[in-house]
């Protein structure tokens, strides 16, 4: 069944993750849309590394990209929870897949291309215009764009948010800051194979850390508590070089982290200075206007859900437009879907969080 032919054209606010995947999913549902990215270039190899789910694999086999995410990161069969000193408290079978963002990112921009869906870069929505027969994004250029829908997949600090209620609340920060990278060090016996993820909570930080394929070493993160939420000055004057050196301070008595970062790549390092998570957003929709992704659900990163969730959303909210003949219908069974799913993980994942950020005094950076 193809879309009601009064949802024609939809305005894709975002050329993130989420954006690329609901532009695709709307094309498969016969909805027209346009991607509008605010950066001026394509983000290809920015961003850090990520585990999906398998929702969130299920979800991009959805939008017929099964075969092109088989083909990038690794496969991750089991995440092990430890205890700091490589003694092994669990074992989760999980059949999820690491990868880079910028990995999912060119495949995902490589496949708009391939279908011919349009991404303006450079094009940054500061305003809505909102009439009976459809919507006008306006964008910091001066220039304009018309659709019949406008679909905010613009990240934590969403414009579309605020425009659909200006009383939303805004991202959080989670006191923590993400510090990861690579080391040539190379891990022994099964957590050799590179199939499993370990997670440990030492003593005064979180280390997370898994073999790269074919024996490349080792990737890792550290998840550090800094309750004074850093400016984005302070955060920048902080080397590659000292914040590796700070998670080697921190994780200096626990294993095998104090071993896999004696070896670390500081030029490798990635520093996250604030992670964040969105709070419960009241209202995810207004008239032509709809949230999809880390606009409207966000959650703690220690939830390894937060791309798998975007994805699914995208795609569900692609259904709803195929199934509804209406767009307040749609909507709101975008929403029931998708409310108590996003927020459960949310609260499952503030516990972990909490307990992430009381480990250990603040860095003092
Ligand atoms: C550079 C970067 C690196 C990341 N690295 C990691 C990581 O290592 N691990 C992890 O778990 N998560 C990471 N994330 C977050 C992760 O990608 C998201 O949780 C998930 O992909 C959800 O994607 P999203 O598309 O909703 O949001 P995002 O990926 O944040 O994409 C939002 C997009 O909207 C654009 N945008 C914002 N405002 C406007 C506007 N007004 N007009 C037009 N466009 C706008 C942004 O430039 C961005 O491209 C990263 C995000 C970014 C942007």
């Amino acid at each position: 069944m193809s879309a009601p032919r009064t949802t024609r054209k939809a305005l894709v606010i975002g050329g993130g993750i989420a954006g690329p995947v609901t532009a695709l999913a709307l094309r498969g549902a016969g909805v027209e849309a346009e991607v509008f990215e605010a950066y001026g270039t394509s983000a290809d190899g920015i961003g850090g590394t990520f585990m999906i789910a398998p929702n969130g694999l299920a979800a991009l086999a959805a939008v017929g990209l099964a075969g092109e995410v088989d083909g990038i990161g690794q496969p991750i069969g089991r995440m092990v929870m430890e205890d700091g000193k490589g003694g092994v408290l669990a074992e989760i079978p999980v059949g999820g897949r690491a990868m880079r963002r910028a990995e999912l990112y060119g495949v995902l921009q490589r496949r708009l291309r391939e279908e011919g869906v349009p991404v303006r870069y450079g094009r940054r929505l500061v305003g809505v215009d909102e009439g009976p027969g459809g919507v006008t994004a306006r964008f910091a250029d001066g220039g304009t764009a018309d659709g019949d829908l406008l679909i905010g997949a613009d990240g934590t600090r969403s414009v579309v948010r605020g425009l659909i209620d200006p009383a939303a609340p805004g991202p959080q920060y989670t006191g923590l800051v993400g510090v990861g990278g690579r080391s040539a060090h190379r891990l022994e016996g099964l957590r050799g194979r590179g199939e499993s993820m370990h997670f440990a909570q030492g003593g005064r930080a979180f280390f997370g850390y898994w073999a790269l394929p074919e024996g490349a070493g080792t990737f890792w993160f550290s998840n550090i508590p800094q309750p004074a939420q850093l400016t984005a000055e302070q955060a920048r004057a902080v080397s590659r070089e000292d914040w590796l050196a700070l998670a080697r301070e921190l994780h200096a008595e626990d294993l095998p982290a104090r071993d896999v970062l004696a070896e670390a790549d500081a030029a490798s390092v990635e520093v996250f200075p604030r992670l964040e998570i969105m709070p419960s957003v009241p209202h995810w929709y207004r008239d032509r206007m709809v949230l999809v992704g880390d606009s409207v659900h966000a959650p703690s990163n220690s939830s390894g859900q937060g791309v798998s969730l975007a994805v699914e959303s995208a795609v569900e909210l692609a259904r709803c437009l195929e199934s509804h003949p209406d767009l307040p219908g749609a909507f709101a069974a975008y929403e029931a879907a998708r409310r108590p799913v996003v927020e459960q993980v949310a609260a499952d994942a503030a516990v972990v969080n909490d307990r992430k950020a009381s480990a250990g005094a603040g860095t003092g950076m």
